[in-house]
């Protein structure tokens, strides 16, 4: 079996509509495919997909488990990570610390991403990929400042 089957297998039929909803496309073609084969055995077409996602029964759950805000799993994963993102600019200790080049001012914080749908809870170094619609945004923005300028 293979490993992104195996990976599926855990999900129920709730969680495996936002699956393919929202985390099948960052796949690679390849694995989409398998992907969509599973979704087959599991009896899973586009309009069952969009049926279970409407009605999902876990939006009613009221348990103290962490639950993804988007699709209800609680299949969350909880990646420590070295926080890079420095907060207020650049002060004198900032200065000191890059001169002796000894004192890494690393904290560590908690980055947490749903494992079913890919929505990500907590992005403490914004590592999260933009989605087509900002960079188009930015785009803009960038043309926009550049007619200003000239
Ligand atoms: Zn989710």
């Amino acid at each position: 079996m293979s490993k992104i089957r195996f990976f599926l297998t855990e999900f129920d039929d709730f969680e495996l509509a936002y699956f393919s909803k929202f985390k099948l496309p960052t796949y690679m073609k390849v694995t989409q495919s398998k992907i969509k084969e599973y979704l087959a055995e599991r009896n899973l077409n586009k309009s069952k997909i969009d049926k279970l996602i409407s009605e999902n029964p876990k939006s009613k759950l009221d348990d103290k488990k962490i639950r993804c805000p988007r699709c209800y799993s609680d299949k969350i994963r909880v990646n420590s990570v070295a926080w890079t993102t420095t907060g207020g600019g650049i002060g004198i200790a900032d200065e000191v610390a890059t001169w002796d080049g000894v004192e890494e001012r690393v904290t560590y914080k908690n980055e947490i991403i749903c494992d079913v749908c890919d929505f990500w809870l907590e992005d403490p170094n914004q590592e999260k990929p933009l989605s087509t619609s900002k960079k188009v945004i930015y785009g803009m923005w960038d043309i926009i400042i550049g007619i200003f300028r000239n």
